[in-house]
């Protein structure tokens, strides 16, 4: 088995210690990596990640990235140790999950200390090459967006927000739903020419100022 397939870094300091020069390291076994005997960071090439995920793609546990532990890292921007250009940033999973550093052109892979026991934990150590591509990027994204969305309405509709989920959900399921909404849409709006006063509220206030 060769030393490791990075020969690009060959001899590259770790940005924490000029001095610190990067070791072998064997985050699992057969992994090749290297590490920082000062401050831990693991650099991880995908050439020597990916032979060994296909060794062991069959045991890749089943994950859902919207329910894994994890921390946010606010770090400042990595540099990659091969080429020092910044390294780009990776969402792990949804809101709580931590950020992977990677730089595309040189396939390389920056974990601070602890991150990579972290991934295992949360299952996702096999998943490296998945979380950098651009559909677990996207669906993480979609995902951050919708609930942006409803924690929006919950804070429009306050305590009525369970019901109107209820009722739009019951909506859903009908297949002359169009029918209703019009069929609604027309009574309410028949109550309101009666002189019942139709107010558009946000969180429970009237958005007009109703004439006096
Ligand atoms: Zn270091
Ligand atoms: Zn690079």
């Amino acid at each position: 088995m060769t030393y490791t397939k990075m020969i690009a870094m060959k001899n590259i300091a770790c940005s924490c210690e000029p001095r610190a020069q990067f070791e072998r390291h064997e985050p699992a076994d057969g992994l090749l990596a290297q590490r920082c005997p000062k401050c831990r960071a693991v650099v991880l090439a995908l050439q020597d990640y990916l032979p060994w995920i296909e060794r062991h793609d069959s045991e890749r546990p089943a994950v859902n990235p919207s329910h894994l532990p994890g921390r946010e890292t606010l770090s400042k921007a990595r540099l990659c140790p091969s080429c020092q250009r910044v390294m780009a940033r990776y969402r792990t999973g949804d809101a709580d999950s931590f950020w992977l550093d990677f730089c595309p052109p040189c396939g390389v892979v920056w974990l601070d200390a602890g991150e990579w026991e972290q991934l295992e934990q949360s299952g996702l150590a096999s998943y490296l090459d998945i979380i950098l591509t651009e559909r677990w990027q996207k669906d993480i994204q979609s995902r951050r967006v919708a609930s942006f969305r409803d924690d929006l309405l919950r804070e429009r509709f306050g305590a009525e927000f369970p019901e109107i989920l209820r009722v739009r959900d019951w909506l859903g399921r009908q297949a002359r739903r169009r029918d209703i909404l019009a069929f609604l849409a027309e009574s309410l709006s028949e109550k309101a020419a009666q002189g019942e006063p139709f107010v558009i509220t946000r969180a429970g206030k009237p958005l007009v100022k109703e004439a006096q």
